[in-house]
């Protein structure tokens, strides 16, 4: 497991009843990516409302998505540096 697969930006806590969700999250994202049930992996976290088990399912790994900006953002920076230089 690299370091990228560990942090995962899900939500502290359930936005509907302010349970705290986010510290069994890494557990629960393992554990589907290996092939388990993700309804049996959340009954055995305890994520039982359906509230807090829609934060779990409805999570997107959004980083993977912004990356690619701010690699191009760097890039763009380093050729106006050289320009100026
Ligand atoms: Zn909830």
């Amino acid at each position: 497991m690299t370091r990228a697969e560990e942090k995962m930006l899900i939500p502290v806590r359930c936005f509907t009843c302010g349970n705290l969700i986010a510290d069994k999250y890494a557990e629960y994202s393992n554990r589907v990516k290996a092939g388990e049930d993700p309804a049996k992996v959340m009954d055995s976290l305890n994520i039982k409302r359906y509230c807090c088990r829609r934060m779990y399912i409805s999570s997107i790994e959004t980083i993977y998505q912004i990356i690619p900006y701010y690699e191009a953002l760097r890039r763009r920076m380093s050729e106006i540096q050289s320009e100026i230089e």
